[in-house]
């Protein structure tokens, strides 16, 4: 939850734009959450998958249920984290977020332990340009070789279930109501989609998208959607000028 303070500094300045992003398969190039069910939980997390893939069951529920199945130590988790790769094209989009003035979140359906364990490999220009940046997502701790779930953003579910709420979490970091850019690629963003002004979609949100006839930009990696945003930014501030030289007029 954004703190008085930041709330204050966001009712001062109304930023352009403010950009959502997704972490697991966003980010970094695969779903951490996956990653470690594939390797460490029994395959009964499987059926959980289908479950919450059908709607049938909300992915608080089920990130519950499937890390309960999970059996390592954090060593052996730290070293599968470890082999994840990142999108080359965050430092680029980062960087023209903050010569634009344009706020960073990272909202995830996955636990913060991954994503802090992960973007701390990324380089020192990386951690200095995601100062500003709040990290949304559940908790995880380990307790032996079990691993325990915490849902820090909002103690009762929403009407889908999710672990992280990603349009209300849209929603408190964007009190201005400045136009909202979401970077997704799959189900988990299925929500967060309603919420955007501007959606960039890959892999099964962009399948989700085009089946639901949700605008969106396709896009495969973060260097694609850095271009394309700085053209929308270039054109929207464009429009502006327009407008208030014709308001002036
Ligand atoms: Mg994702
Ligand atoms: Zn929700």
């Amino acid at each position: 939850m954004p703190p008085e303070g930041d709330q204050y500094m966001s009712e001062l300045i109304t930023p352009k734009a403010i950009l959502f992003l997704d972490f697991d398969g966003t980010i970094t190039q695969r779903d951490a959450v996956d990653v470690i069910l594939e390797a460490y939980a029994d395959s009964k997390w499987l059926t959980f998958e289908a479950e919450w893939r059908s709607g049938r069951m909300g992915s608080r529920d089920c990130l519950q249920a499937q890390m309960a199945l999970v059996r390592a130590t954090r060593k052996q988790l730290d070293s599968l984290l470890d082999e994840i790769e990142i999108d080359e094209g965050l430092i680029g989009l980062l960087e023209l977020c903050a010569e634009r003035d344009v706020p960073v979140h990272i909202i995830s359906d996955g636990f913060d332990y991954c994503v802090r364990r992960i973007l701390w490999r990324t380089s020192k220009r990386v951690h200095a340009l995601l100062r500003g940046t709040r990290i949304c997502a559940s908790r995880l701790e380990a307790r032996g070789h079990l691993w325990r779930t915490e849902f820090p953003f909002f103690h009762q579910t929403c009407g889908y279930g999710c672990a992280t709420c990603k349009p209300a979490v849209m929603r408190l970091l964007n009190r201005v109501h400045a136009p909202a850019i979401f970077v997704g690629d799959g189900l988990s963003d299925r929500y967060a989609v309603e919420s955007a002004d501007l959606v960039f979609a890959k892999n099964g949100l962009a399948a989700y998208c085009s089946e639901n006839s949700v605008e969106h930009i396709p896009y495969t990696t973060l260097a694609e959607v850095a271009r394309h945003l700085d053209r929308w930014l270039v054109s929207r501030v464009f429009l502006e000028d327009e407008m208030e030289t014709c308001a002036s007029a």
